[in-house]
């Protein structure tokens, strides 16, 4: 009889076997502020539409693997300059992993750096495409150490460079300078993905200066602006960039159902608009009540969630996880985040109860 031990040990990569699979806890019973999803859903009306035009969905057939309606609604309603195009992933997730299976090399370890901490799946795909891995710290105020990240650039001569603007997991916004001077240092050696999953929220971009960084290339989700559930992530680029990397796509990586739901969301964008500047005023108050609790310091967030430092985060999520409330706990991520906490802002309900919790937990 195979013993599947050997059989993993013969067949399974040793930093495969040595590692984990993204950790994502259950959050049933639980009011979900770990994610940074948008806690409101479609109208009624709306969710009515959208079930009738799923109901003509083709599921019979694969999708129409140029996806050109869908790419063209993106380009048009998203602000992609003219010229520009996009390509699509099955959440952002998966075209991080794309541009990284692009640019991992056969002849030399490829270099993938980031400022840290960072979103976790730009160290996680650039191991899984066998790329090296170099972050680079942040200030202490979060705010990109430009000596040290032009150093490391000039060190390490990374191929992709991600910056995600606003910044996950510490919310705030990069100097637009610093990220000029990043791109600019690059040059012919390097591409800048600038990361704007959050740009709902931030309302500021890099989207329409594509044209003059032609090393730069810009990344955004639906996930954030309350379509998670339908994994859509999309890649705007130069067409000849976007031409290598769609080499490396899956086929069919857009599922019909994605496909339809997206583009009838993107008909009724004003509706997600409004949400997400909902939200931002919800995260402005959800902020200013954190500032004025006793030994709490609140960062700048430009993003739909905010990152605070309290006097023991284990005992403040603990406390948090009795009341039926779920957070992202970063004190373990990085030396810098220490009793760090992470909390999606919802609506003024939840952010309430969450408040509450947190006060008793000071
Ligand atoms: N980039 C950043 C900065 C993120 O925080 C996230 C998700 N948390 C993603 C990309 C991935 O988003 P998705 O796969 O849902 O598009």
């Amino acid at each position: 009889m195979t013993d599947i031990d050997t059989l993993i040990a013969n067949t399974i990569r040793e930093d495969v076997r040595a590692g984990h699979s993204y950790k994502v806890p259950d959050a049933s019973g639980y009011i979900k502020l770990d994610a940074m999803e948008n806690p409101y859903a479609l109208p009624a009306d709306l969710r009515d539409e959208l079930a009738r035009t799923l109901a003509d969905a083709v599921l019979n057939r694969y999708p129409v693997p140029s996806y050109s309606t869908l790419k063209q609604k993106i380009c048009a309603k998203l602000g992609v300059p003219a010229g520009y195009d996009v390509i699509l992933g099955n959440g952002s997730d998966e075209i991080i992993s794309i541009v990284a299976t692009a640019c991992a090399r056969q002849d030399k370890r490829a270099v993938i750096l980031a400022p840290t901490p960072a979103f976790v799946m730009f160290q996680r795909s650039a191991q899984f495409a066998g790329m090296d891995y170099v972050g680079v710290p942040l200030q202490e105020d979060f705010s990109l150490d430009m000596p040290a990240m032009l150093a490391a650039i000039a060190e390490h001569k990374p191929a992709l460079v991600f910056l995600a603007y606003p910044n996950n997991p510490t919310g705030n916004l990069f100097a637009e300078e610093d990220v000029v001077a990043i791109i600019e240092a690059l040059g012919e050696t390097g591409i800048a993905v600038v990361d704007e999953a959050y740009q709902p929220f931030a309302r500021t971009s890099f989207m329409a200066r594509l044209p003059e960084f032609p090393n730069m290339v810009v990344m955004r989700t639906l996930s954030k602006l309350g379509l998670a559930g339908i994994r859509l992530g999309y890649l705007a680029a130069a067409p000849a960039l976007l031409d290598q990397f769609d080499k490396v796509r899956p086929p069919y990586n857009i599922n019909v159902l994605t496909q339809v739901a997206a583009e009838f969301a993107l008909d009724h964008l004003d509706v997600l608009d409004a949400q997400a500047a909902s939200l931002n005023d919800a995260r402005t108050a959800l902020a200013q009540a954190m500032a004025a609790l006793p030994g709490v310091t609140v960062y700048p967030s430009s993003a739909n969630f905010i990152t605070v430092r309290v006097p023991d985060a284990d005992k403040t999520c603990a406390t948090l996880f009795a009341e039926k409330v779920m957070i992202k706990n970063l004190s373990k991520m990085h030396v810098l985040l220490a009793n760090c906490i992470r909390v999606t802002v919802s609506t003024p309900e939840e952010n309430s109860v969450f408040l509450n919790a947190l006060k008793a937990s000071l």
